[in-house]
């Protein structure tokens, strides 16, 4: 046989050698990686069961406060602020001394006369009129 057909057949078994010897070497590993994958895999199933059950036992998930990153589902006392979608807990909710302040200051042309504003302030259930630590507070929906 000729030395170039000698070279490729060396190299050819030479390459399937070191293929075989990684082989060997990953192999432990593969059966490991399968082995948890699927311990994850059930595990991942298994959570998500629990999610979509809990879910439709759970009120209406809101967000959170943007204060306090408390969870605010439906039916929780707190604020929502449609134009910046901004909602709060009921500790962290504005005070009608603060959103009179904002109104004042730039929100005015956006309401037809102060009545309306007041009327919209009102709507929170533990705001008391030109009480200024009293929050804007009401139940979400
Ligand atoms: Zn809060």
């Amino acid at each position: 046989m000729d030395s170039k057909k000698q070279r490729f057949l060396r190299a050819r078994a030479e390459l399937a050698r070191l293929e075989g010897l990684r082989d060997a070497i990953e192999e432990p590993f593969r059966k490991q990686m399968r082995m948890a994958t699927q311990r994850m895999k059930a595990a991942l199933e298994a959570a998500s069961d629990e999610l979509a059950d809990a879910e439709d036992d759970c009120p209406v998930h809101l967000g959170q406060c943007e204060t306090c990153l408390t969870p605010l589902f439906a039916g929780d006392e707190g604020s929502h602020f449609s134009d910046d979608g901004w909602l709060f807990c009921a500790e962290h909710s504005p005070t009608y001394a603060y959103l009179l302040a904002c109104w004042e200051q730039e929100g005015a042309d956006d309401w037809e006369s102060e009545s309306s504003f007041q009327d919209w302030l009102l709507r929170g259930q533990g705001l008391r009129a030109h009480d200024p630590q009293s929050k804007y507070v009401y139940v979400l929906g």
